[in-house]
């Protein structure tokens, strides 16, 4: 006897009858229900290109497509998961099949199934960043390079150079002539390095990051089996941030859809903040010509700012040389307050005054984590993280670590640790091991040379530390090093006084730290202007022991003084560098640090770099185009204590981008305190 058995269909046209036309608009329904065949969305910030792509999956899978045959490439993994979250809510149907998440993570899969064709296995690992070091850290030491009297470059700095040149298709010398000249002496140690670095790789079975998308590419290109098998999997390929792609990216997409073209990315050119990492805005003006046939969509409404904000958005942008002109219309209804523009006397009164908007605007029903500070780089928020701090207000950074617990920041904190602490064995260590050919043995027994002194238990301080230290046997390597520190540490003590701690830092930074920060990190840079900032906020101190006080309470501001991460508050407010801050979207925004130099950033307002600045100002653009309802600019007027002396601050120049009637001035005053009266003697 057999018996009949029926598969139940798959989910067909029709069968969730979305209501595509009411979600979207004009443009955005007929990007979600084109044909399949090549398709780019050009749109300016919020007009709902990401909401676009989110529907055409949702669509697709109407239609009938199998999740399995769908890729969607996105900026960030929790990007992915929100879209596909959302997807999940339009079209009740298992989606775990959907390729979706960024280029990395796809390539990790993709590799995954294939490893043993490029030589490693599919269990090879996946190295971060300390792993990288590591590792060339070894490939360094065999290579036997002479680095006596001159300092090679650090890890750090190799890595950085390896990865522009992948990136951005240039090779290793020409990379280091243009950003690293300082290093020029070194370029065939430099190549060789990098050589033996990828074939140590493959010895270890491992791959860093960039390898994830080149040895994918380079799977696809070699293998015309396998690449045919992608193709035909991955029917329809969407991709976010279609502008911020570099060439590796670029041809990795190539190589996927060739042949039946069934590709849809969507982006805008005003926003292209990447280039600094081999981001080309190219991939996104010349699709059209590389995929013919291609149909292009325009939105022309924004959807997430109110009008007073989009006015001025579209304005800001304006002055760029380079883009396709848009003009968006807002969709929203006006009537809002204009964006404020907020001069402040100093940072301090900037911090303050964000803090008490911050508190006001809560009470007025606004949640914490609608409001977002964005600033250019990550330092400029030092003092709205101290702010924020004393008023107990909740915060979260994806710019980075908090200030203090960076390394540099607690690399300078232990020379001043060990002057005022001299039992401080782990600060002494700290400091010695910043010397070159000083490793744990030679600290340990530079140590135990310390103990044997006595020195660590006396209450009074030396009057010169480097009359006692100059005695000790560091290693050979290390003797000027040496002798520079002892030097250093003397500035420290000034004959037995403790000098003050912004001077303290000045030194360090000038007599010893400066030259390491210089070889060992890639963004030296910005490591010193932190190390200024540090000094600034030095400044207001007299007393070393309270500055090192405050310096540690404020490192564990999360209240966990072992330093384990405390998950973020649900409820905190976010600050963010712009950078992170693309595709986010929050009721309230404000923008810091609205100063020439600042922002846009000094050094290529200095290279007078046409090119660099407008990308500075594109990065302007997605700043503000964050913002739904409340937008506020400000800056501080005077930096009283920078470490180039009194400074009177320029307003940035994109302030004067627009009209001014475009913002509203706030004029702010500080309330007189009872402290500020002068009652006489004896009022009462
Ligand atoms: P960005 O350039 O910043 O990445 P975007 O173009 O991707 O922005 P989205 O984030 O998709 O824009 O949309 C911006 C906001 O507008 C979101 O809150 C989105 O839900 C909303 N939105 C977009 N289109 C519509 C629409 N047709 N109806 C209602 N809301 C919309
Ligand atoms: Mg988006």
């Amino acid at each position: 006897m057999s018996r009949s058995y029926n598969l139940n269909s798959q989910p067909k046209a029709g069968r969730f009858s979305l209501d595509y036309q009411a979600e979207l608009n004009e443009e955005q329904y007929a990007a979600v229900c084109s044909k399949p065949g090549p398709a780019l969305v050009i749109a300016g910030a919020g007009s709902g290109k990401t909401r676009t792509l989110t529907y055409r999956v949702a669509y697709l899978i109407e239609k009938g497509v199998e999740p399995k045959n769908i890729l969607l490439l996105t900026f960030t993994n929790k990007a992915s998961r929100e879209m596909l979250e959302r997807v999940r809510e339009l079209v009740p149907v298992d989606i775990s099949d959907l390729w979706g998440g960024t280029f990395h993570s796809i390539c990790n899969r993709i590799l995954r199934r294939h490893a043993e064709e490029l030589g490693f296995t599919s269990s090879f690992s996946i190295l971060d960043r300390d792993d990288q070091k590591s590792l060339i850290n070894s490939v360094i030491a065999d290579c036997d390079i002479d680095t006596k009297d001159k300092r090679f470059p650090k890890a750090d700095v190799l890595l950085t150079i390896f990865s522009l040149a992948l990136n951005t298709g240039a090779d290793i010398p020409k990379i280091v002539d243009e950003s690293y000249p300082y290093f020029e002496d070194w370029i065939e140690q430099i190549v060789e390095v990098g050589a033996k670095y990828t074939k140590k790789k493959l010895e270890v079975n491992s791959m860093d990051f960039d390898d994830l998308l080149l040895l994918t590419v380079k799977l696809l290109k070699n293998n015309l089996d396998l690449r045919q098998r992608y193709q035909k999997k991955f029917q329809h390929i969407m991709v976010d941030e279609f502008q911020d792609t570099n060439h590796v990216q670029s041809s990795l997409v190539n190589y996927l859809v060739a042949g039946q073209e069934s590709i849809m990315v969507v982006g805008d050119d005003a926003q292209s903040i990447y280039s600094w990492r081999g981001a080309d805005m190219e991939n996104i003006l010349s699709f059209p010509d590389r995929f013919k046939d291609a149909k292009v969509f325009r939105i022309e409404s924004n959807y997430r700012s109110v009008p007073e904000i989009l006015e001025l958005s579209n304005s800001a942008i304006k002055a760029n040389r380079k883009q396709f002109d848009k003009n968006l219309k807002a969709h929203r209804t006006g009537g809002s307050a204009r964006p404020a523009l907020v001069a402040l006397d100093d940072p301090g009164a900037q911090a303050n005054f964000v803090a008490q908007r911050v508190l006001e605007l809560r009470d007025e029903g606004v949640e914490l984590e609608e409001m977002a500070i964005l600033y250019r780089a990550h330092h400029q928020s030092l003092e709205i993280q101290m702010e924020f701090t004393s008023r107990n207000i909740p915060f979260q950074i994806t710019s980075g670590l908090r200030f203090f617990e960076q390394a540099h920041i607690k690399d300078v904190s232990a020379f001043m640790r060990f002057v005022v602490n001299r039992k401080d064995e782990v600060s002494f260590k700290r400091m010695i091991l910043l010397l070159p050919g000083i490793g744990n043995v030679g600290a340990d027994k530079l140590w135990r040379s310390w103990v044997a002194t006595g020195w660590h238990q006396r209450e009074d301080n030396p009057a010169k530390f480097s009359d006692i230290l100059l005695d000790f046997k560091p290693p050979k390597k290390a003797q000027a090093g040496w002798e520079q520190l002892c030097y250093t540490l003397d500035e420290l003590v000034n004959g037995g006084e403790f000098a003050r701690p912004s001077s303290m830092v000045y030194s360090i930074l000038e007599g010893t730290y400066d030259d390491y920060i210089r070889a060992t990190f890639d963004n030296y840079e910005q490591r010193k202007q932190d190390i200024q900032q540090l000094m600034d906020y030095g400044e207001g101190f007299d007393d070393i022991m309270e500055f090192l006080a405050q310096l540690s309470l404020m490192s564990t501001a999360d209240g966990d003084p072992s330093g384990k991460k405390e998950q973020p508050d649900d409820e905190s407010v976010v600050l963010s560098s712009i950078h992170q801050a693309k595709g986010l979207e929050w009721k309230v925004v404000f923008v810091i640090w609205l100063t020439d130099g600042m922002f846009p950033n000094g050094r290529i307002l200095d290279a007078d770099d046409q090119d660099a600045m407008e990308e500075e100002r594109r990065l302007f653009y997605v700043a503000i185009t964050r913002a739904k309802d409340e937008l506020y600019l400000t800056y501080p007027m005077i930096n009283p204590k920078s470490y180039r002396g009194d400074l009177v601050q320029t307003p940035s120049s994109f302030l004067d981008d627009f009209p001014r009637e475009l913002v509203e001035e706030w004029n702010v005053s500080s309330a007189p305190s009872w402290d500020d009266h002068d009652f006489g003697d004896d009022p009462f």
